[in-house]
């Protein structure tokens, strides 16, 4: 960590506060959830979830239109056209937008229509890719490599900031380990270690971490005790026909019931669920 130079605390209360639009916050006192499918499959799946969560305390939109799957058979996404859906339930519900990028070529297509945009763990290394997204005027959801160290994930941020871009937000996403009961391992110590770190927010995935979604409700929970500052949760209207990661993917109704039961461990811990426009005004 010693090369570290822009994303290390410089003193005890120093946070960045990153913004996805005028009224979500990631870093201040509120939790952030951000929720939708794996992948963005049609425009009334999206319109579906973007109607239910918008009206839930969820305040980000997330979908994959480039999807990084195993197989090269499998359902690689929409693209372009996943990108126009997903602005589309924008425009109508007012929720941010958060997808996936694997490529410089994607950069710009998706930065004309998201709110963040996403490096997924197969890319946290992906050294010309950080440098490019060092110069976009969006904020940066940096997931963890599936084995990286804290180490190489501050690295693989230091990357961003040191070329142009502040708006970095951390995601632990679970890592591998020996045991396949669970998809990965959610890594809570690297939670509070990367917040005691860094300044920058660290939000949780318990949906790539568990892989299972009777899992996630508990693990979701658990971040938010630990001290995350937000969490990215995938659902889908008819969860086992998700075309990807169908088995940790929640209902809606059953992530709406979700974000209900973390209003109290958030408050347990200084902060709401919620928006900056919710910010309950001092008495
Ligand atoms: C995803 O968010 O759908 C995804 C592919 O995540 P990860 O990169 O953490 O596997
Ligand atoms: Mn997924």
């Amino acid at each position: 960590m010693k090369e570290a130079k822009l994303s290390l605390k410089q003193h005890a209360n120093h946070r960045t506060v990153v913004n996805l639009s005028v009224d979500v916050a990631i870093g201040d006192k509120s939790v952030v959830v951000i929720g939708g499918p794996c992948t963005v499959e049609n425009q009334q799946q999206i319109d579906t979830i973007a109607r239910r969560l918008s009206q839930a305390p969820v305040h980000a939109l997330r979908g994959g239109v480039y999807k990084p799957r195993t197989s090269p058979y499998s359902f690689q996404g929409l693209g372009v056209e996943g990108l126009e859906i997903l602005a589309s339930a924008r425009s109508r519900y007012g929720m941010p937008i958060v997808t996936e990028v694997m490529a410089i070529s994607q950069i710009e297509a998706i930065a004309q229509h998201a709110d963040m945009l996403q490096v997924g763990s197969r890319n946290m290394q992906n050294f010309d890719l950080l440098k490019a997204l060092g110069e976009v005027d969006k904020p940066i959801l940096l997931k963890r490599g599936l084995a990286a160290t804290i180490e190489e994930f501050v690295m693989a941020a230091e990357y961003i900031l040191a070329h142009g871009n502040p708006n970095v937000v951390l995601c632990e996403r679970g890592i591998r380990s020996f045991d396949t009961y669970t998809r990965n391992v959610l890594d809570l110590g690297a939670v509070v270690a990367l917040r005691q770190l860094t300044h920058l927010p660290v939000i949780v995935d318990p949906s790539h971490a568990a892989g299972k979604r009777e899992l996630i409700a508990d693990l979701a929970r658990a971040a938010i005790a630990a001290g995350a500052d937000g969490l990215i949760i995938e659902c889908h209207p008819e969860p086992e026909k998700s075309v990807s990661d169908a088995r940790q993917a929640l209902s809606i109704e059953d992530m709406i019931q979700l974000t209900h039961s973390l209003e109290p461990i958030a408050a347990a811990v200084g902060r709401f669920l919620g928006t900056q426009a919710a910010v309950p005004v001092a008495a």
